[in-house]
């Protein structure tokens, strides 16, 4: 059998929008729809694979964890492994969106593809977007073209990277963009169009997450307090989102020393959505006196990224917490 003939697409629901309606007691969407409902009310769908579903949970995506993304990695590779299906969707909410695909990404061990999908409007709302966003998921998800190109974000006929992939916008519907980069390709009435390919990268593969690590958001005036707080909670690790090439204030490069000498791992993220950060300048609280004091480089993934990225790569190997090098190249790549 080719994979063209295997058209069976599993879809793993979560929650979010897509699966809300109003509540009118309380004037506000909550949770109400099932992932059996969400297929249910997309037509057409049966002609364009043979769908099963599972309820992985049905919550907000601010309730979303990086447990929950395990579980959910977990069994998308167990579906995947399987002769019988050709790729996974997973319905999310979308203020979450960007951290699971990543997550999903950076752990993909299969080479058929899971494409995450969601809505802007709540199940019952005028016109919603989510059947046409399942619709599409669904549809690059049973495509032999998608193989290859890792775990991708789909809505408004869109395919993006994980990677590259943020909402960008707290309502509209075209939220989801690559800033810098664009959407890797798009699902059209007959085939999915595909541009370009993300570039590969490390897999990650731990048995359990075993690392905490915080994320801490530089602003003007910051110190070392909250550096000291996530050191003092036992954190593996740091994030520390500097603004533009990674600066930071100056106040807070006592509190990483300290941090680096007690054995916790303090990586430097940007602010920016697009651009690498790198040691350019030389004066107090830049990247150079950063990683002086044992910091490293985060490249150019969103902090919340970066976090994932610690997190996995401490829990598959704590060693990897005195070797600077190498947790430079991995955060470069
Ligand atoms: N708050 C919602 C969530 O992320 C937003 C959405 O799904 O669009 O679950």
């Amino acid at each position: 059998m080719t994979c063209c003939s295997k058209k069976k697409v599993m879809v793993l629901a979560t929650g979010g929008t897509i699966a809300m309606k109003m509540d009118e007691k309380i004037g506000a969407l909550v949770p109400a729809c099932t992932g059996e409902d969400l297929v249910a009310a997309v037509p057409g769908l049966d002609k364009v694979a043979h769908v099963e579903v599972e309820q992985i949970c049905n919550v907000a995506s601010p309730n979303m964890t990086p447990e929950i993304m395990f579980k959910l990695h977990q069994r998308a590779e167990e579906l995947l492994a399987r002769d019988d299906v050709a790729g996974v969707v997973i319905t999310h909410g979308t203020d979450t969106l960007e951290e699971t695909s990543y997550f999903l990404d950076i752990t993909h061990q299969s080479d058929k593809p899971i494409v995450l999908t969601a809505a802007m409007r709540g199940a019952g709302d005028v016109s919603p977007d989510g059947p046409a966003n399942i619709y599409c998921a669904v549809q690059a998800a049973a495509d032999c073209s998608s193989r290859g190109k890792g775990v991708m974000v789909c809505l408004n006929n869109l395919l993006h990277a994980a990677g590259e992939v943020m909402k960008t916008h707290s309502a509209n519907c075209a939220t989801f963009a690559s800033p810098w980069w664009g959407p890797i390709g798009y699902v059209e009435a007959d085939r999915i169009v595909y541009r370009r390919v993300p570039v590969a990268h490390r897999i990650f593969n731990p048995k359990a997450l075993t690392a905490r690590v915080d994320l801490i958001k530089a602003v003007t005036g910051s110190d070392r307090t909250y550096i000291d707080f996530a050191v003092a909670q036992g954190c593996k690790g740091i994030i520390v989102e500097g603004f533009g090439r990674g600066n930071i204030p100056p106040m807070m490069e006592d509190g990483i020393s300290d941090a680096c000498a007690k054995g916790v791992v303090v990586i430097i993220s940007t602010r920016t959505p697009g651009g690498r950060v790198l040691d350019v300048y030389g004066y107090p609280g830049s990247v150079t006196d950063s990683c002086k004091r044992g910091a490293i480089m985060g490249g150019e993934i969103s902090a919340a990224k970066a976090r994932l990225k610690l997190i996995l790569a401490l829990s598959e190997n704590p060693e990897l917490a005195g070797d600077r090098k190498t947790l430079q190249e991995i955060f470069d790549e």
